[in-house]
């Protein structure tokens, strides 16, 4: 949250940037501030009705803080208001929104490229399955059945087929049912997940490469979660390997508004052709497409688009640089180490049952009942019991399949396909140090959970 400083800060180079138009006839806005507190004030209390996101103790969903450097530009630009739809509207951030996304795609092995910022993953996504469709006219999409259901969605709105590939007992994608759907033909896109939304897992980019030289379809890799782990040293050798084969695949989406500590509205797609460019409705030869002088519009399915995205993108990077063994790598470091403690503790604990070993920052677990229904019920009693304490956790239901090494697939636990899970996301860099904490409090709500048996079952 802005503190006292950073508002000095942020009034500071307000005025600096107001004195760069001095030469312009005085201009002042003069809104009457008193009804603004007025409804500032409703709204300061409206917006107490939230989850606590930009605490240690909020750890449920995809949530993370922007870096503070992030709220300070956004709020900077927003002096301007820039639109990073065309030239005409916001010269510097597009030229801002051009070096960053540059530096995203080096971050991939990617020294050229065609590539914007859009309002956010499931946009990214669309453009990249859009060109996908405009190459591979009447040809099918697939993804693993862990892929992100935007997915499905998108294939529909664009008239493609799509299909779901079964996941291996560790949540990836599984490479023989791939090749056996890819035998049968018209597969023109595969979705490579490299941090799925449910549980981080990442798909077998190096293997899947194999069989794509055999079968010649195109490779969409979905890293709108896990894309900057990229950077992270502690991965496993089959995470790093699935990261190192990034740079083959034919488009990328990341979001910087998950893990790149970006504010809302910011997801980002690159294309490994600049040539796709010319799938985009222009009026200018191709070449346009690899000129300095470009226009965002002519490359973006959307039109206005937030030149503060861009800024606030722009400045994080500025401070904090995407590359190995830096301070951002360092900080995507904390949360995959906190997430190993965390799940390594959950071993431990005689009655906690551990869906996977994390790949990337998410851990999911249940604390086990007599049956999948009876865990699934003390799941959702875990969640209240620790939302009471004030520690947020998410809910995610598992299929039976991701837990055939725990729990025997004709075990008669299983009264049902799946279980209720618990599942956190440890994004912050401060969960580290907070995991003390987080783990007494997970211990109370657990055993709390146990004992007081469910109020209407
Ligand atoms: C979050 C997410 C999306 C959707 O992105 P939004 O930014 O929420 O629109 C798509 N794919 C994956 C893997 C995601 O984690």
């Amino acid at each position: 949250m802005f503190n006292q400083e950073e508002l000095a800060l942020l009034a500071r180079q307000l005025s600096a940037l107001e004195a760069s138009f001095s030469l312009l006839p005085e201009y002042k806005e003069n809104e009457a501030l008193a009804p603004m507190e007025a409804v500032l004030s409703e709204l300061s209390s409206r917006m107490a009705d939230n989850y606590p996101y930009f605490h240690p103790f909020y750890l449920g969903q995809m949530l993370k803080p922007p870096h503070p450097i992030a709220r300070l530009a956004y709020s900077l630009c927003l002096y301007i208001n820039p639109n990073n739809h065309a030239l005409d509207g916001g010269r510097a951030t597009s030229a801002m929104e051009k070096e960053a996304v540059a530096e995203i795609a080096r971050m991939f092995g990617w020294s050229e490229h065609l590539g914007h910022l859009t309002s956010g993953g499931t946009f990214a996504n669309l453009e990249a399955l859009w060109i996908a469709k405009m190459l591979r006219p009447g040809t099918t999409v697939a993804a693993s059945e862990l892929a992100h259901y935007t997915h499905e969605r998108i294939s529909q709105v664009l008239g493609m087929g799509f299909e779901k590939i079964p996941c291996d007992a560790a949540g990836r994608m599984d490479i023989v049912e791939l090749e056996a759907r890819l035998q049968q033909g018209n597969i023109g896109t595969l979705v490579v997940t490299l941090g799925t939304t449910a549980a981080g897992t990442l798909d077998p980019l190096d293997a899947i490469l194999a069989l794509k030289r055999k079968y010649h379809f195109r490779i969409h890799v979905d890293a709108a979660y896990g894309g900057y782990f990229s950077l992270c040293e502690g991965l496993s050798v089959a995470s790093r390997s699935a990261f190192e084969a990034m740079a083959q695949a034919d488009s990328i989406v990341v979001d910087p508004h998950k893990h790149g500590m970006q504010p809302y509205g910011c997801g980002c797609v690159l294309f490994k052709d600049p040539g796709v460019g010319i799938h985009y409705k222009h009026d200018s030869p191709y070449t346009y497409f690899s000129s300095d002088e470009l226009h965002l519009g002519e490359i973006s399915l959307e039109c206005s688009r937030a030149g503060a995205s861009a800024g606030a993108l722009w400045a994080t990077q500025k401070l904090l640089p995407l590359v190995a063994g830096g301070t951002f790598a360092a900080a995507l470091q904390c949360s995959r180490d906190a997430a190993m403690s965390l799940f390594q503790w959950l071993e431990e604990e005689a009655d906690c049952v551990t869906v996977l070993e994390p790949a990337l920052d998410i851990v999911l677990w249940f604390v086990a009942g007599a049956s999948a229904q009876a865990s699934s019920a003390l799941s959702q009693r875990v969640f209240d019991k620790a939302a009471e304490m004030n520690l947020h956790l998410a809910l995610a239901r598992v299929p039976k399949k991701l837990l055939r090494d725990k729990i025997a697939p004709d075990s008669a636990f299983w009264d049902a396909e799946s279980v209720l899970c618990l599942r956190v996301c440890l994004m912050k860099p401060a969960h580290i140090a907070w995991l003390p904490q987080i783990k007494t409090h997970l211990r109370v709500a657990m055993n709390e959970a146990v004992r007081t048996p469910a109020e209407k079952a």
